[in-house]
């Protein structure tokens, strides 16, 4: 086997989280380009941040913490210093670009992660400006690309992967990221490179060995995606995967899942004409709960009056697991009834792959939640600099880290800690 290829840091993950770090890591700084908003007229941080205006990763992260905010609310106040979008003369942060530093991204899907696999139709819970990464406003992308479409609204999947594919080529990342890439292990190095990663290219057809000093680990929250472990589950009549509703083209369609991608599954169903069963581990009280604190949401307008009108097409089951699928489309219940489909969509969500990091050691995990149940375990890191507590040199990105809200609005901001750290130390290691 020829020597690992080396560099500086290596970034599993091309979703908007590790397209997120890789941005400045190519040399695009955070500057001060407005006043500093209001809510961080407070103690210090106005002086911090003017004293560092400049380069906002040279903020000395420590005071920012000592004067009682963590370096992620700052930088997302600073990105996000109101709700709604008002246009460019209330931006706050500003890019300058400045050499890079030795990155390499790997990664076994295209930029945009995730956004390139879900439903054809898909509409965000978010409006399209909270989900951007900051060197390339949303806005900016809207003209570039001439679209006609207002930032504070929801922005649709065919709108949104055009962005963060945009996004690569505007911030001068395409070189640097292999997309063919699908890591299978992370182990620990020595002192000269901290981490050997192995993945397997599917354009070479052969596993490639990487080394790095540091690593940024933004696998996704779905990497591995969750199985129901029952009898029948490799039946032909099953997918694990919703795109559209003309991919299932028979009368009865069985949707498995309680989350919001069951949701969508079992609307879009329910309004091509089908039949569905919609079977659920959780409670109705927990399903109505989200539905009704999702109303600004088109789809759970719909869904709810789907609901009230009491359709005979969506037959709702709570509280319920699957027991088996039997040849023919039959699927037992544990209620222990069958009911007869075409076809079961299985949308249960996935998880980090942790198992890559079994070599380090036992992680520290916690759970992050939102109102409505578990969404993942999260890596305990330092606030200071996002570095996971166990495993020196690695960055969890995405909301993969502890405390992180499980959208690119409440995740996409640990980049900076994160890029801080990881350039002072590689400075600090240069000057030794
Ligand atoms: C249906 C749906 C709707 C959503 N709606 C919203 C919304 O409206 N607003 C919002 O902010 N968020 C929303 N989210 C949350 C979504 O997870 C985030 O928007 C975002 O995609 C997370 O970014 P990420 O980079 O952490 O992970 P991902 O987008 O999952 O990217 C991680 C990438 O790493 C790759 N990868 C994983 N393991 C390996 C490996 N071993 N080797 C190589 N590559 C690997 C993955 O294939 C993937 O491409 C939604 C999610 C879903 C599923």
């Amino acid at each position: 086997m020829p020597e690992p290829q080396h560099h500086s840091v290596i970034i599993i993950g091309g979703g908007p989280g590790g397209l997120g770090v890789a941005a400045l890591l190519q040399g695009w700084r955070p500057r001060l380009v407005g006043s500093v908003p209001d809510r961080l007229r407070t103690g210090a941080i106005p002086d911090l941040l003017t004293g560092a205006s400049d380069d906002l990763l040279s903020l000395d992260m420590d005071a920012v913490v000592h004067a009682g905010i963590s370096p992620f609310d700052l930088f997302r106040i600073l990105h996000h210093p109101t709700n709604d979008y008002r246009g460019r003369e209330a931006r706050v942060l500003g890019f300058q670009k400045r050499p890079a530093i030795d990155w390499l991204m790997l990664s076994n899907e295209p930029a945009g992660g995730l956004w390139n696999y879900v439903p054809r139709n898909q509409l965000t819970l978010s409006p399209a400006h909270w989900m951007e990464l900051a060197p390339y406003p949303m806005d900016e992308f809207f003209n570039d690309s001439g679209r006609n479409l207002d930032p504070n609204d929801l922005i649709e999947k065919k709108d949104l992967v055009p962005y963060y594919h945009r996004f690569v080529v505007k911030t001068g990342l395409r070189d640097r990221m292999r997309l063919d890439q699908n890591v299978v292990s992370i182990t620990p190095g020595d002192d000269s490179r901290r981490f050997v990663i192995g993945a397997e290219s599917s354009t070479a057809g052969r596993l490639i060995e990487y080394s790095a000093d540091f690593l940024v680990f933004a696998v996704g929250p779905k990497a591995v995606l969750r199985r129901l472990d029952v009898p029948g589950e490799e039946r032909d009549y099953i997918s694990y995967h919703y795109d559209h509703w003309d991919d299932y083209p028979g009368e009865r369609v069985m949707v498995v899942g309680g989350g919001r991608s069951a949701d969508w599954a079992a609307t879009e169903l329910h309004d091509a004409g089908r039949h569905v069963t919609y079977v659920m581990r959780g409670q109705e009280s927990t399903q109505l709960r989200l539905i009704h604190d999702s109303q600004h949401l088109p789809y759970y307008v719909r869904i709810r009056e789907i609901i009230e009108s009491g359709s005979p097409r969506l037959d709702r089951r709570y509280g319920i697991h699957v027991k088996a699928f039997e040849p023919g489309g039959r699927v037992l219940l544990d209620s222990h009834d069958f009911v007869d489909v075409d076809h079961v969509i299985v949308e249960i969500g996935g998880e980090p792959s942790y198992d890559l990091l079994r070599d380090f050691g036992r992680l520290s995990l916690t759970e992050g939640r939102d109102r409505y149940r578990l969404q993942l375990m999260q890596m305990v890191v330092d606030p200071k600099s996002y570095e996971s507590v166990d495993i020196s040199g690695l960055y969890p990105a995405g909301y993969l880290a502890e405390g992180t809200g499980i959208s690119v609005l409440g995740m996409h901001c640990t980049v900076y800690p994160m890029a801080a750290d990881i350039l002072s130390k590689l400075r600090v290691e240069a000057e030794s």
